[in-house]
């Protein structure tokens, strides 16, 4: 069956429905009354009150396709084939009301039934003390029992409180995905077994002493990827290429003068750039601006590094704030504050580009005063204080003061950079703590120039007055 994105979203929530789930939008992706979270990374973060009691929720079945930011996976993306910074999380939530059989039985039924996924390619990870999994899956699923592996990791738990035990689905793409070693089978870092969906059964509750007491009230909180579910609808080799990413990589493709699949170095790039922008357009129009600090410094990070992959396939102007139009027609049908926000997001966007432009002219001037010295004194290696300088005073990106060094036959003091990088991390773990709840709004001081207490809708419904 092949079904566009937001035809799988729809369907997906139609289905959790007919099951008697209340379908709630998407959460912002930054948090509410949560500290312990800089952004959203899963279906159940919104939820956590529900889960652990301290508060009721709406109804006991909830179903949601949730906005993630996962700034852990940056570095994957563009390498696999399945991994994002944005992606969207479909799931379905049990605050004690069903469990284990109804959550499992489902999701089923939504894979081979709904979307008729074959059943052949399908496999099942449980945990290894999961008994009850195992029986549901292989007496009244059906499932042979060679294809329900049994795995450690399993195991959903974040210090004290509601964990519990999970369950995977994979989808086998086929031995010629697969990284060809011996022991791949599911589970295995490469992209042969593709991980759609992660069913977890909270159903302990683990002390500070570490002991797990079964919870009276079972939870079930699954995550399905919906680019990945769309990748296997749309027969496409990666997340990239559905219609959730690929029309930005087209749009990508023009202002490059470049094509996608002549190289890999440049498939990366637009898929970097792809990710990014959808990242950097939903952060803003949920109200993370840049800054030096907490989630800003997320969404200054990653738009820098979407410019740094421009400038790799040879774009050297802004040109990050025109994707914001192909994002929000990618989102009309459900995230329509894009739309809304659209003159607001591409006004930071651009903004933060051109600072970063000037950043990246100032510095290479400055790395090149360096390197012109370095050639008098025939010295080829630049000492790790002022490659620290050049990132922490002048906001150089420390890649590009390798690769400059490196065109000139030259290397840095890597380990005394390290070492200045770890103190300055240490600096800034620091500062943040002091710090988590309020944000700078240093890019549009002209607009805005006190410092706020931090209030993502209310910070923008105020500064799109002021844009009007
Ligand atoms: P993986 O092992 O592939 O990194 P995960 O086990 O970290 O995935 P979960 O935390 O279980 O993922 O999240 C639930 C689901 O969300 C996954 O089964 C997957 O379909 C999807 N998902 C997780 N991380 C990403 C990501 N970075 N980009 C796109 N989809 C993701
Ligand atoms: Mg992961
Ligand atoms: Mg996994
Ligand atoms: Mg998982």
């Amino acid at each position: 069956m092949i079904l566009t994105g937001s035809e799988l979203r729809k369907k997906f929530l139609q289905f959790f429905a007919s099951k008697e789930h209340l379908v709630l939008p998407s959460a912002s992706l930054i948090p509410q009354d949560d500290p312990s979270l800089l952004l959203i990374g899963a279906g159940m973060a919104p939820f956590k009150p529900f889960f652990t009691g301290k508060m009721k929720p709406p109804s006991e079945r909830i179903s949601t396709c949730q906005k993630c930011i996962r700034t852990g996976d940056i570095e994957n993306v563009g390498r696999t084939a399945r991994h994002h910074t944005f992606f969207e999380m479909l799931g379905n939530f049990s605050f004690g009301n069903y469990f284990k059989k109804e959550a499992i039985a489902w999701a089923w039924e939504f894979l081979t039934e709904e979307i008729k996924l074959p059943k052949d390619k399908l496999w099942i990870t449980i945990h290894t003390s999961d008994d009850e999994a195992f029986d549901i899956w292989r007496n009244e699923i059906g499932i042979y029992a060679e294809k329900i592996i049994r795995l450690e990791d399993n195991f959903w738990e974040i210090g004290p409180g509601p964990c519990g035990p999970c369950s995977e689905i994979h989808f086998d793409l086929g031995e010629a995905r697969g990284c060809g070693k011996p022991d791949c089978q599911v589970g295995c870092s490469c992209d042969r077994y593709l991980e759609i969906w992660n069913l977890v059964f909270t159903q302990f509750d683990r002390d500070e002493a570490g002991n797990y007491t079964p919870l009276a009230k079972k939870n079930i909180d699954t995550g399905a990827g919906l680019e990945r579910i769309a990748s296997v609808l749309q027969g496409k080799p990666s997340n990239f290429e559905t219609d959730l990413l690929f029309p930005i990589i087209e749009h990508t493709m023009k202002v490059a003068g470049v094509s996608y699949g002549t190289s890999a170095k440049t498939d990366v790039s637009l898929k970097v750039i792809a990710d990014h922008a959808r990242s950097v357009t939903v952060m803003i129009a949920d109200g993370v601006l840049p800054s030096n600090e907490g989630r800003g410094y997320v969404l200054r990070r990653v738009l820098r590094r979407a410019v740094r992959h421009g400038r790799l396939m040879g774009i050297e102007r802004p040109f990050l704030a025109d994707i914001v139009d192909v994002v929000a027609d990618i989102f009309a049908d459900v995230y329509s504050d894009l739309n809304e926000k659209k003159a607001f997001i591409k006004k930071v966007i651009q903004q933060e580009e051109e600072r970063f432009h000037t950043t990246l002219a100032q510095g290479i001037e400055l790395l090149n005063a360096h390197v012109n010295d370095m050639k008098q004194r025939n010295d080829i290696l630049l000492d790790g204080a002022t490659a620290f300088k050049l990132y922490d005073t002048f906001g150089f990106p420390w890649e590009l003061t390798f690769e400059i060094l490196e065109e000139n036959g030259m290397q840095l003091d890597k380990a005394a950079f390290d070492e200045a990088m770890k103190e300055q991390r240490e600096r800034a773990r620091s500062a943040r703590q002091e710090r988590d709840d309020k944000i700078i709004i240093p890019d549009l001081s002209a607009l805005v120039t006190q410092r706020v207490t931090y209030n993502p809708a209310a910070e923008t419904a105020k500064i799109l007055v002021l844009l009007q």
